[in-house]
């Protein structure tokens, strides 16, 4: 199995998009997977009250755990609440407790409220966990949470399901990456796109798929993650589908897109 090129920077991606249902949970587990399978050390961040990615990664996200909501409020560092996942010691999560529901109203009375997340990723506790990778799992929603995730990432990875409604509500996910790009992180770029739960058997995924290419160009990878049973067993076993089915189909699209980002993300530097 050979091994993913390093980034030269650490990068931290910024998994969004307001519809829910769209494999943004999916696709920041299961590409964390596949990248630490290649060797590459990456945190998983679940910035979603509902705790799914928790769940999939099977760390302790009970009420009182040190999880995201305490390093939002400045409780608990970074480092204190990241917990090494059974799966691989490369694959790192920070849990999302029943707290965090409350934290966008909370978040609001708060002196830098849309910046919180961006100070507790310092530099210093970067380091310190040492990961090449960083995934922000983001809430179905367009609130403070998710401003949160996008101010402290450089890219944002948004999956669009391949069906009807795709692109709907995508123009206010993409005014809202440019507000904050215009105000909180100059920097922040939607760096890549993923098409998910492809259905080969209909019409309409292609359509779909087309449109997105049309529209979005190279940012859309050419890997296409089909939908699949397996996929969406797995987090009912507390593992990624990298770990319950690795030979199915959905483990190795999620594998090839890994592969993908981390290749592409390489050759886009070389460019520079
Ligand atoms: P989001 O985080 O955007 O709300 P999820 O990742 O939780 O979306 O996915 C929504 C549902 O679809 C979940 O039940 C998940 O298991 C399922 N799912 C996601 N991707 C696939 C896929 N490729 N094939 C089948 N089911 C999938
Ligand atoms: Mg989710």
């Amino acid at each position: 199995d050979h091994q993913l090129p390093r980034p030269s920077h650490r990068r931290i991606m910024t998994v969004a998009n307001q519809k829910g249902g769209v494999g943004k949970t999916t696709t920041a587990v299961n590409l964390a997977a596949g990248l630490a399978l290649h060797g590459l050390r990456t945190l998983v961040i679940d910035l979603d009250p509902q705790g799914n990615a928790s769940t999939a990664l099977n760390v302790d996200h009970r009420s009182g755990t040190p999880s995201v909501y305490e390093i939002l409020l400045g409780e608990v560092s970074l480092v204190d609440a990241a917990q090494v996942s059974e799966q691989s010691p490369n694959l790192l999560c920070v849990p999302a407790t029943i707290d965090l529901a409350g934290a966008e109203i909370e978040l609001v009375s708060m002196a830098s409220r849309e910046s919180r997340l961006k100070e507790a990723l310092s530099r210093e506790a970067l380091e310190e966990l040492d990961v090449d990778y960083i995934f922000i799992d983001c809430p179905p929603s367009l609130g403070l949470l998710t401003v949160n995730a996008m101010v402290a990432a450089h890219e944002v990875l948004i999956p669009i399901q391949c069906e009807y409604y795709a692109l709907e509500g995508l123009g206010q996910l993409l005014n809202n990456i440019d507000l904050v790009q215009k105000h909180l992180n100059r920097t922040l770029a939607v760096s890549t796109i993923l098409l998910t739960m492809y259905d080969g058997r209909t019409k309409l995924a292609d359509q779909v798929t087309q449109e997105v290419r049309n529209h979005f160009g190279d940012v859309v990878l050419k890997t296409v993650i089909p939908r699949s049973v397996k996929v969406s067993e797995a987090p009912g076993y507390g593992q990624t589908v990298l770990a319950y089915d690795p030979g199915s189909r959905g483990a190795m699209s999620y594998l090839d897109a890994a592969r993908e980002m981390a290749e592409r993300g390489a050759a886009s530097r070389e460019r520079q």
